[in-house]
């Protein structure tokens, strides 16, 4: 069965023009529907994952928010894109709201429609409609999980940070991976919040910790003096000898306090912080950097900025790829970038992907850069490798 793609606008005119632009990108099976409610009649007739809706956002009738709640209504598991003559930031929000509803949200358009912009949306269903084919669990069990930290299944690998006015690499974040025996290279996203909700985050980020001091360690000793940044979970400051656990593990590696940062995520809400404020200022009183991780988003906010001394702020990748083509995030970035500054804490950005993201930094006078640009996380063995390139590439940018 061929994937359908079902085009919802009451103007007859609009919907002649993004139909026939379709058809010349290569697209023969476009269904065309002047109100929603046609076109949720025809979703009924024939309920496939595989349709590809165009929705206009302004009709008459039902309109395309109002539609939104029907597709909700009846679990559509297709994909749709969203395009309208408003204002972007309404077409935005409007993005969001399906992505808030799980919908396969692939974009917007906004009219008058380019068809380089229709290229890249049809790019995008094609690499889901054949990412869902092969789809694996999305979690795993706790039991599972916690085999994987006993057998030594988890690997660290490392993202370079450098520095954005001279190029130089300065430090690693630590990010951990499952070496899972049967599904191969297993991202974080898939365990970390089951370690959190069954009690296996402390075990978990104890090996890491460990690993990544060991490296470090290997690192100084071949003349590679990095700073290292390990990722802790709020949970893990639930725990009153936490402080006392690094202190130990720095003096056995052999790795001065200065050079260790622990990157910290609120992913819920703590009421209250009696044990972690404890737990924190130990570990600052003893100078270990502290760096406040996706800021701007969930729970890393101003108010942890007021509590909590930290030393380093991560500008959410949100605010950071496209910065340079988006008012929005171009202002969040900027403010971000200001109070970091006012509070003499080091700015990272983080998810710097291409060119223009590094070009926009450098022209915001940001302190560090993370990112595909620079480096994707990599195996320890891999950094050697990696740094000849990017010394040549560096050289050849600025
Ligand atoms: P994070 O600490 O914010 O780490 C950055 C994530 O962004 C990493 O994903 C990294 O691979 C990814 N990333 C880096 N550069 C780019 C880029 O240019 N573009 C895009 N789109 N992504 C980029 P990863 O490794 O999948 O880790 C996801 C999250 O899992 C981390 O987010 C962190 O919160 C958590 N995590 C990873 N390792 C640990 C750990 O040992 N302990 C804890 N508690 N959490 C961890
Ligand atoms: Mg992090
Ligand atoms: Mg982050």
């Amino acid at each position: 069965m061929s994937p359908s793609i079902l085009l919802v606008d009451d103007e007859p005119f609009q919907l002649k023009l993004l139909a026939r632009q379709l058809v010349n990108l290569g697209q023969n099976s476009v269904e065309t529907c002047t109100s929603g409610q046609e076109a949720l009649g025809m979703l009924d007739a024939q309920p496939t994952t595989r349709w590809l809706i165009f929705l206009d956002l302004n009709m008459p009738d039902m309109d395309g928010v109002k539609f939104i709640r029907q597709l909700v209504a009846r679990s559509y598991r297709g994909a749709l894109v969203l395009f309208s003559g408003e204002d972007e930031r309404i077409l935005e929000m409007a993005v969001r709201l399906g992505q808030a509803h799980q919908l396969m949200m692939l974009g917007h358009l906004h009219k008058p429609i380019q068809p380089e912009v229709l290229q890249i949306l049809l790019g995008r269903w094609s690499e889901q409609m054949s990412e869902m084919v092969q789809e694996i669990p999305r979690t795993y069990g706790a039991a599972a999980v916690q085999r994987a930290i006993a057998n030594g299944e988890l690997v660290n690998y490392y993202q370079p940070k450098v520095e954005v006015a001279t190029g130089a690499f300065v430090g690693v974040e630590t990010l951990v991976r499952w070496q899972h025996p049967d599904d191969g290279l297993v991202f974080p996203d898939r365990f970390i919040s089951v370690a959190e909700t069954h009690g296996l985050i402390d075990a978990l980020t104890r090996v890491v910790l460990i690993e990544a001091l060991a490296q470090a360690r290997c690192w100084r000793d071949a003349g590679l003096a990095l700073r290292v940044a390990v990722n802790v979970s709020m949970d893990n400051l639930l725990q009153l000898d936490f402080a006392d656990f690094v202190l130990d593990q720095l003096v056995d590696a052999g790795i001065a306090a200065q050079d260790l940062i622990l990157e910290v995520t609120e992913s819920r809400l703590m009421t209250d912080l009696r044990i972690p404020l404890d737990v924190l200022t130990r570990l600052r009183l003893k100078h270990i950097s502290l760096s406040i991780d996706d800021f701007g988003t969930g729970h890393s906010s101003l108010a942890q900025l007021r509590d909590i001394a930290f030393s380093e702020l991560k500008i959410d990748r949100g605010f950071v790829h496209n910065a340079n083509q988006d008012n929005t995030k171009h202002a969040i970035f900027s403010a971000s970038l200001g109070i970091a500054r006012q509070l003499e804490m080091k700015a990272v950005a983080e998810g710097v992907e291409d060119r223009a993201d590094w070009e926009f930094l450098r022209q915001q006078d940001c302190d560090l850069a993370q990112g595909y640009f620079v480096a994707k996380a990599m195996p320890a063995a891999e950094l050697p490798c990696w740094l000849l390139e990017w010394t040549g590439r560096y050289a050849a940018l600025r």
